[in-house]
C-alpha cells in the first residue's frame, strides 16, 4: 500500500505540473509542448534541473534565476495539491489493488484507480481555469469523458461488474440532466460547461454506486452556497456578480470521490438511517 501511494504522489507531481502548462496555455489555444518551459518574464529557458516538480521552486525560492521575477505560486501549489489527491486516491479508491486476489482483479482495480487519477487532474485543470477564464474548456471535458469511458469499460470486462456500467450511464444521465434542468431555468447561473462537466462527474461518481452519485449532485451545490454567502458577506461579490461554479464541481466531486463513502455512512448514521 505504501508503495502505491508513493508511486501515485510522484505521478502527481510529474502529472501536476503538466497540468500548470495546461492552465495557463489551453485557455489561449496555445501549443502544449512548444516552446518548452520558460520565464513568463524574460523568456529563460528553463534548464531540467530548474523544471523538477516543487523542488526547483523551492531551490530558486520562487524566483527566476535569470531576471529574479517572482514566479507564482501556484506552480508549486498546484503540483503539491495534485500529489496529495493523488497519494490520498491511491489509499481510498486503490484499496481493492492491494486486496485483489487474481491477475484480472487487480487489472480491474488499476483500471478504476487511473479513471479516479485522471478525474482528479481533470477537476484541478478545469477549476482552475474556470477562476480563471470563467470557462470550462471542451478540450478537456470530451477527451475525459472518453479516457474515463474506456477505463471504466476495461473494468467491467476484467471484473464482470457491468451492472456498475449501468450506474455510470444513469449518473451521466442524472446529474447531466438536472444541471441541464438548472441551466434552462436560470441561463444565466449557469452554462453549457458546466453540464458537460457535470456529466463526466456523473460518468465518474456512477461506477461508486448510487450514494456517490447523490452525494456528488448534494456537495457541489452545497459548496457553491457557502462560498456565495462568504464573497456576499465579505462584499468581494454582488447579487448580480456571476461566481464561476466549476470550482464548487471540482471540490465537491473529488471529496466524494474520495472520502464519499465516509461521509455518506457519518450522515446516515445523524440521521439515524444507517
Ligand atoms: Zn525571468
Amino acid at each position: 500500500m505504501t508503495v502505491l501511494i508513493a508511486l501515485a504522489a510522484v505521478l502527481g507531481l510529474v502529472i501536476g505540473s503538466f497540468l500548470n502548462v495546461v492552465i495557463y496555455r489551453l485557455p489561449d489555444k496555445q501549443s502544449l509542448s512548444q516552446p518548452g518551459s520558460h520565464c513568463m518574464s524574460c523568456g529563460h529557458r528553463l534548464a531540467w534541473w530548474e523544471n523538477i516538480p516543487l523542488l526547483s521552486w523551492l531551490a530558486l525560492r520562487g524566483r527566476c534565476r535569470s531576471c529574479g521575477t517572482r514566479i507564482s505560486v501556484q506552480y508549486p501549489a498546484v503540483e503539491a495539491l495534485t500529489a496529495v489527491l493523488f497519494g490520498v486516491a491511491a489509499y481510498t479508491v486503490g484499496q481493492p489493488i492491494v486486496e485483489a486476489t487474481d491477475p484480472a482483479q487487480i487489472i480491474a482495480a488499476v483500471a478504476v484507480l487511473l479513471a479516479a487519477l485522471w478525474f482528479i487532474a481533470a477537476a484541478i485543470a478545469l477549476a482552475a481555469i474556470d477562476l480563471r477564464t470563467k470557462l470550462l474548456p471542451n478540450r478537456i471535458i470530451y477527451p475525459s469523458i472518453v479516457v474515463i469511458a474506456v477505463l471504466e469499460t476495461v473494468a467491467a470486462m476484467f471484473s464482470g461488474a457491468w451492472g456498475n456500467l449501468l450506474t455510470v450511464v444513469l449518473g451521466l444521465v442524472t446529474i447531466g440532466g438536472l444541471y441541464l434542468l438548472v441551466a434552462f431555468i436560470s441561463p444565466r447561473g449557469m452554462g453549457l460547461g458546466d453540464v458537460k462537466y457535470a456529466a463526466l462527474i456523473g460518468l465518474t461518481l456512477g461506477w461508486h454506486g448510487w450514494g456517490m452519485t447523490v452525494t456528488g449532485i448534494i456537495l457541489p451545490f452545497l459548496i457553491g452556497a457557502v462560498v456565495a454567502i462568504v464573497l456576499l458577506l465579505a462584499r468581494r461579490a454582488g447579487r448580480k456578480t456571476g461566481i464561476p461554479f466549476g470550482p464548487s464541481m471540482s471540490l465537491g466531486a473529488t471529496i466524494t470521490l474520495l472520502w464519499g463513502k465516509p461521509l455518506l455512512t457519518w450522515y446516515l448514521a445523524l440521521w439515524g438511517l444507517a
